[in-house]
């Protein structure tokens, strides 16, 4: 199939790619590169630096590639930026998606692939968090990937798009072969920071919190490995075929980590010694979030295969030591 992956020089989206090729399908990539790499996209891959809130270069990529299936990966993703500064999340998050659904359904193109989050879910009042939990996020991010969904379901049964959202639960690792892999600028996620510390690239962890209710006091995370993820995306396809399909599935090994139990898989993974600060919480953290995927098991046949966090660092920790600098742009 060929399918355009917006967002494709980014890191799930990059992974994603290389996913898409595995299985046989031919993706087409468009970026800004506002966040992504250009180096993390294959030269053999067409590329568009173009913005998916442009409806005319998107309509015309639709046609000249005889696109069947639009991925999307493009956000802002920095949970408290959003709170601060709501206007950009709203424009890119939504208004953006909106217009790329427009050119989209314009273009007779209609089967759509979208990267929700477990952040839809707030503070869940259960765990694990199953689909059918209520979701009420606590923050503008998740309002924006929220209110996509919504979108989403309302042009499902008005305009027979059919779509599979994914909120997935915390994305880390890298390609086995350390060729891609996570590079954010800033970072904030726990994994590479942790990598960075050990390394001595930073001078140390903070800890965000060590006081919750929790086994260890440190926040409890579902860290699924980027590849799982993006397998499962492709699983989907054949359930888009008909008109007017909506599905949602969470995405997350269902195996929570602690804080602590990140850094000390890292040394052990790294042989190296994290130096670590013990931190006030970072406000807006719920104390734990962990997948039920078995929706996403049962229906799509999704297999993980990275299912110790151990097995997913040590993927990092390969892209990390071949590339400290990242993708070096
Ligand atoms: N965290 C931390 N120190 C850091 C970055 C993150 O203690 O420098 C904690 C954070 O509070 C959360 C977990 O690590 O409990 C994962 O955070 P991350 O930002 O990677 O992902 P999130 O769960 O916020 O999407």
């Amino acid at each position: 199939m060929n399918v355009l992956v917006v967002g494709g020089a980014g890191y799930i989206g990059s992974h994603c790619v290389r996913q898409l090729v595995a299985a046989g399908h031919r993706p087409v990539v468009l970026d800004n590169l506002v966040f992504g790499h250009r180096g993390a996209v294959g030269p053999e891959i067409p590329f568009y630096e173009a913005d998916l809130g442009d409806p005319e270069a998107v309509g015309r990529i639709l046609r000249e590639e005889s696109i069947e299936l639009v991925m999307h990966f493009a956000a802002f993703a920095y949970v408290g930026e959003s709170v601060t500064k709501p206007r950009k999340y709203y424009e890119n998050n939504f208004v953006a998606t909106l217009r790329l659904l427009e050119a989209m359904l314009d273009n007779g193109v209609n089967k759509f692939v979208f990267s929700s989050t477990c952040a839809t879910f707030g503070e869940p009042e259960r765990l694990p968090i199953v689909e059918s939990l209520p979701q009420a996020p606590i923050n503008p991010y998740g309002q924006t990937k929220l209110d996509v969904e919504n979108c989403l379901k309302a042009f499902a049964q008005a305009y027979g798009l059919s779509f599979a959202a994914f909120r997935y639960f915390n994305a880390a690792g890298a390609a086995e072969d350390g060729s891609i892999g996570e590079d954010h600028d800033p970072e904030t996620h726990l994994i590479p920071l942790v990598i960075d510390a050990a390394t001595g690239r930073r001078e140390n962890i903070k800890i965000f919190g060590t006081d919750y209710d929790t086994p260890d006091g440190t926040c409890l995370r579902d860290y699924v490995h980027v590849d799982d993820l993006a397998r499962a995306h492709i699983a989907a396809f054949e359930k888009l075929e008909a008109p007017g399909v909506g599905l949602f599935y969470n995405l997350g090994t269902g195996r929570p980590n602690s804080v602590r139990e990140i850094i000390e898989a890292v040394e052990a993974v790294t042989g190296l010694k994290v130096p670590v600060v013990e931190d006030a919480r970072r406000p807006g953290d719920p104390p734990a979030l962990y997948a039920d995927s078995s929706k996403a098991q049962a229906e799509l046949g999704w297999e993980i295969k990275f299912t110790e966090v151990r097995e997913i660092i040590a993927t990092a920790w390969r892209w990390h030591k071949a590339n400290p600098d990242g993708f070096g742009d």
